[in-house]
């Protein structure tokens, strides 16, 4: 098995005329199997389009991403979320008119049986063992005691833990975060913070994307800064946190 698990190479996504992401040569770098990667960089560098070229959300214009040696261009959003692929949005996406648990419960759903059938009701039968599984995801970060309230009454930082639970549940072999501490306050920031150490200690690989750097770099093994749309630096966090040109973009010289 091949130390790297996804791996970008000359990836171009252009909206019109405008390159969001690929900089002069084409965004190029390799995420290792196993790894924790802090992917950072000023606002509109091109983060949360990266992550949805990853995803399937948006094609590449040119070049690839390769996830375990499998092409990703031409699969659907679902398929590579079969792949073992998991992500949560910048933006949290939830259904507002089912209560917390359902939530978590149609993100396995929709892995097991496709999308309509938590809706229509046609998975009774293993709905014990998943409400097992959700209960414990929501217990891990924070919400078991918001089981039954509606989503709408969450806030903000709650939303974005649903997020997480949603994600825990499908148990990803990797697993995407777009600012996941945007609006959390201290206490749920511990809560993700052990979950995050948790799961990369056991194997999974994580790719998360931060403004909140102390919270990033105490957790990341390697980090890609980027810039424009373009690789700016990689390294390991004391480098980059060293890196003139780095220090540079944050101050915006
Ligand atoms: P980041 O997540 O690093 O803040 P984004 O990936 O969201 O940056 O955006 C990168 C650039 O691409 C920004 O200039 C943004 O305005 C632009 N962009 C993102 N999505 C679209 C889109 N669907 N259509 C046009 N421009 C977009
Ligand atoms: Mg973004």
């Amino acid at each position: 098995m091949s130390d790297t698990i996804l791996q970008l190479k000359g990836v171009i996504k252009e909206f019109r005329k405008f390159r969001a992401v690929g900089g002069a040569e084409g965004l190029t770098f390799d995420v290792r199997r196993g790894g924790f990667l802090g992917l950072i960089g000023p606002n509109g560098a091109g983060k949360s389009t990266t992550f949805n070229l990853i995803s399937g959300v948006l094609e590449p214009t040119m070049g690839t991403v390769t996830f375990d040696g499998t092409d990703l261009s031409s699969l659907s959003i679902a398929e590579i979320a079969g792949l073992g692929l998991g992500r949560t949005f910048q933006t949290p996406r939830a259904f507002d008119s089912l209560s917390v648990l359902d939530n978590v419960m149609v993100g396995l759903a929709h892995d097991e049986e496709g999308p309509l059938a938590a809706l229509l009701g046609r998975w009774k039968g293993t709905e014990r063992a998943l409400t097992g599984k959700a209960e414990a995801a929501l217990e891990r970060v924070g919400l078991i005691a918001r089981r039954h309230d509606s989503v709408s009454n969450l806030s903000g930082g709650e939303l974005r833990m649903l997020e997480v639970a949603r994600q825990l549940v499908r148990e990803p072999r990797i697993l995407l975060l777009d600012e996941p501490t945007a609006g959390v306050d201290p206490t749920l920031q511990g809560k993700l913070s052990q979950i995050l150490s948790d799961l990369h200690a056991q194997g999974t690989t994580l790719i998360v994307v931060e403004h909140n750097l102390g919270f990033l770099m105490s957790l990341a093994d390697s980090v890609v800064v980027l810039q424009n749309g373009g690789l700016l630096a990689q390294g390991a966090p004391d480098d980059i946190r060293r890196d003139p040109a780095v220090i540079a973009a944050y101050l915006g010289a």
